[in-house]
């Protein structure tokens, strides 16, 4: 039986930045995934510069091999209304390829892994975890994604939550296709469903098209999705002749005290595993980091202590949590229903768009968070 501290399900970038910090003070972690890497991930793949920041990042050599584009401008409004360009003037967003992003991360925490080696049997025995019968550890960490098992032990009821439902595709442009592609690669296009239960997205890495379309009502996806495609094409923002093939997922966003439970004895949940993503935008890369970085504090306070009381603190930072900008105020049903009967009504003016939608929703530059522990 091999034997490990803390065993970290998922290699995404909760699972390599929890394992990155465990590793760094010394723990003897394992990290499984059920894919091997580089491995594609549903995403539209736009983050903040918090992101860097958080992680340490030095933007200019993850570049030097990798897709990172620069975002400066957005496009913004209701489908088949009138739009809205907002420029900032500088650098406000990337875009990322997960593929790439994934790997550079799970390389760079140097863990002891496992991959191409799903998680498919839990056990508890004598304060231990017996993981898929060959591996015990101490402390189990989930963070492999909305439909982790470590979730589903810890009571998940998988099926009957309240989801974001995605589709997307991803796909290297032609020559041809890149000349007639009518989108800026800095200025991604987002167009909000007339409910404002969702967006799609048009969103430009390089040579590469990201198109997608979130919402937290699973009802009829891929008819939205489907209708936005036409959309695109018939608004010339995508050539008529291009077949995309999206792809499924869904995921929880934050609600505050609400939500999963997050927290049991040995174990925990951090990024999608716990439901973290921002509940306005769908942001999910930058609360799995910080999701990962209290969690380390807390296991690393615990001092190989690992019952659910010592581990509940976890729990409590993350309800009170900055998610790189407060969100607790958008977490109460009633006022984030009135906040999208205003925002369908305001989306044509560029006030509301730049201070509201932008800054405040996708851009949090109302609140900054703290990264130092
Ligand atoms: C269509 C779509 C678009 C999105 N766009 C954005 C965006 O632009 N920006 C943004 O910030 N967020 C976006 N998100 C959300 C973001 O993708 C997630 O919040 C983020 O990936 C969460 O990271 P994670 O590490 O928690 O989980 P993941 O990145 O999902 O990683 C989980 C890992 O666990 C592994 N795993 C799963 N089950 C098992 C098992 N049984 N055993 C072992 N390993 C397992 C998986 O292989 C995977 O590698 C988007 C989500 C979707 C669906």
């Amino acid at each position: 039986m091999e034997t490990c501290e803390v065993l970290v399900v998922g290699g995404g970038p909760a699972g390599s930045t929890l394992a990155g910090k465990l590793v760094q003070a010394g723990l003897d972690v394992l990290l499984l995934d059920s894919q091997t890497f580089p491995r594609q991930k549903p995403c539209a793949g736009w983050i903040t510069p918090e992101v860097f920041e958080a992680l340490a990042l030095d933007a200019e050599e993850y570049r030097r091999e990798r897709v990172l584009q620069d975002i400066s401008s957005f496009r913004t409004g209701l489908m088949n209304g009138k739009t809205v360009v907002t420029r900032y003037g500088r650098t406000v967003s990337y875009g990322i390829r997960r593929c790439e992003f994934d790997e550079y991360l799970l390389q760079r925490c140097r863990v002891r892994q496992s991959l191409g080696e799903p998680v498919t049997m839990l056990e508890r025995k004598d304060g231990w975890w017996i993981v898929n019968r060959r591996i015990r550890t101490r402390l189990l960490v989930g963070a492999g994604g909305h439909f982790c098992p470590v979730a589903r032990q810890l009571g998940a009821t998988l099926g009957r939550e309240e989801v974001v439902a995605a589709q997307v595709a991803e796909f290297a442009m032609s020559p041809e296709e890149e000349r007639i592609c009518n989108t800026p690669a800095d200025t991604p296009a987002l167009f909000f469903c007339r409910d404002m239960k969702g967006y799609g997205w048009l969103f430009r890495k390089g040579r590469y098209l990201n198109i997608g379309l979130g919402r937290m009502d699973a009802h009829n996806l891929a008819r939205h999705a489907g209708e936005f495609c036409t959309f695109l094409s018939r608004n010339g923002y995508l050539a008529s002749d291009i077949s995309v093939r999206l792809q499924g997922h869904a995921y929880r966003v934050f609600q505050g005290r609400g939500g999963r439970r997050r927290v049991g004895d040995g174990a925990l949940l951090i990024g999608d595993a716990a439901g973290v993503a921002h509940p306005l935008s769908g942001e999910g890369i930058l609360p799995a980091i910080e999701s990962a970085l209290m969690a380390a504090d807390v296991i690393l306070a615990a001092n190989g202590d690992y019952r659910r009381d010592n581990l509940e603190s976890y729990a409590a930072r993350l309800a009170n949590r900055c998610c790189g900008g407060s969100v607790k105020d958008l977490t109460s049903p009633v006022l984030s229903g009135i906040v999208r009967f205003i925002g369908a009504r305001l989306l044509s003016s560029s006030r509301f768009t730049r201070h509201i939608v932008l800054d405040r929703w996708f851009l949090h530059t109302n609140a900054k968070a703290d990264y130092s522990s």
